[in-house]
């Protein structure tokens, strides 16, 4: 293996532990903890578990957790008159609904109805516009997390050629966003991509966010080039009746290649709740009148 191995864990614990300074400090200034609510609708097992670590490491940042469980058949109205009380509730700084949303909820309306400068999450079509045009507002966590890194282990991205295979609006879009405005050359790919072995072949950077188990071949990767890899896809492991994580990228075969690559698990994933964390953070001193400076985290 010749990559050298973007510790996200690590990073992600780097950051928690700066979230947690600021948001001592906040409390010192504000008199209030920074407040992050989460609401989640139904009992999908895989959000459970996401809620209840964001609930835990927004108490381990010194921050208020607010937590709402509605049932899996709760009405739309009931979610909207939930976010309309949150986002008129002066300790509650950010605002996270956890999707998917049952099939009877429309998950853009209850978006919608979240109060933009609450929207840690950076889904809202407010934030989406603010990114998209160069002024501050809320970037979803996952790609910032991303880009974080990216800047981490290559300093200015500048003149790069990046490629972002998939265009989600929470993950390719606001993805080719941020390196567009760190002025990088982004060409966003997806399923209709032609040739895209030969895409992805001419990229410096190359963010994978597709959910297609190691997709992304060895030779698909220019020699050197930082991958990110941000698929989490579950798989039959070796031994039986057992499964495991992998990426969207052949890790063991593109590590051959790639001059940096984040692992699966422990690249990418640690990093969203993190850049949470600190979205909520920032929402807390914009609330309270507070300056931050740009780059304190
Ligand atoms: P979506 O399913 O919303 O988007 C997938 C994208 O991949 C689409 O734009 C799609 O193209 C594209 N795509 C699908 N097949 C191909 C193909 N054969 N070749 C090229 N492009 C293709 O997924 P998300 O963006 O929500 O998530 C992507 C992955 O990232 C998933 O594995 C998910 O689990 C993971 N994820 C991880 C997070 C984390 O680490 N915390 C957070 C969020 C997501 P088209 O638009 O044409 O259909």
């Amino acid at each position: 293996m010749t990559a050298a191995v973007i510790d996200g864990k690590a990073f992600a614990a780097t950051l928690r532990a700066r979230v947690g300074e600021l948001a001592r400090a906040f409390e010192e200034k504000a008199g209030r903890k920074a407040g992050l609510a989460v609401v989640l609708v139904g009992e999908d097992p895989a959000s459970q578990v996401y809620v209840r670590s964001k609930g835990k490491q927004t108490l381990e940042a010194g921050m208020a957790s607010f937590e709402h469980k509605l049932p899996a058949d709760a009405a739309e109205a009931e979610l909207l008159a939930l976010v309309d009380r949150l986002n008129a509730d002066p300790g509650v700084d950010g605002i996270l609904v956890q999707l998917p949303l049952p099939a009877h909820i429309d998950e853009q309306k209850v978006i919608a109805a979240i109060a933009p400068d609450k929207d840690v999450d950076g889904f809202h079509v407010i934030n989406a516009g603010r990114l998209a045009v160069g002024q501050p507002g809320y970037v979803p966590c996952t790609p910032l997390g991303c880009l974080m890194l990216l800047k981490d282990r290559l300093g200015d991205l500048s003149g790069l050629d990046a490629v972002v295979i998939g265009r989600s609006n929470i993950v390719g879009k606001p993805m080719a966003q941020l390196l567009l405005a760190e002025s990088c050359t982004v060409t966003v790919a997806h399923s209709r991509t032609r040739n895209l072995a030969e895409v992805v072949r001419r990229a410096d950077i190359v963010v994978a966010a597709v959910g297609r188990p190691e997709m992304v071949k060895a030779d698909w990767i220019k020699p050197g080039a930082t991958v990110i890899d941000v698929g989490i896809n579950r798989v039959a492991a070796a031994e039986e009746g057992k499964t495991r994580l992998v990426g969207d990228v052949d890790y063991a075969g593109a590590a051959q290649v790639a001059g940096a690559i984040t692992p699966v698990p422990g690249g990418v994933g640690p990093m969203t709740i993190a850049v949470l964390l600190r979205n909520a953070l920032v929402a807390a001193y914009r609330h309270a009148g507070l300056d931050l400076a740009a780059d304190a985290i």
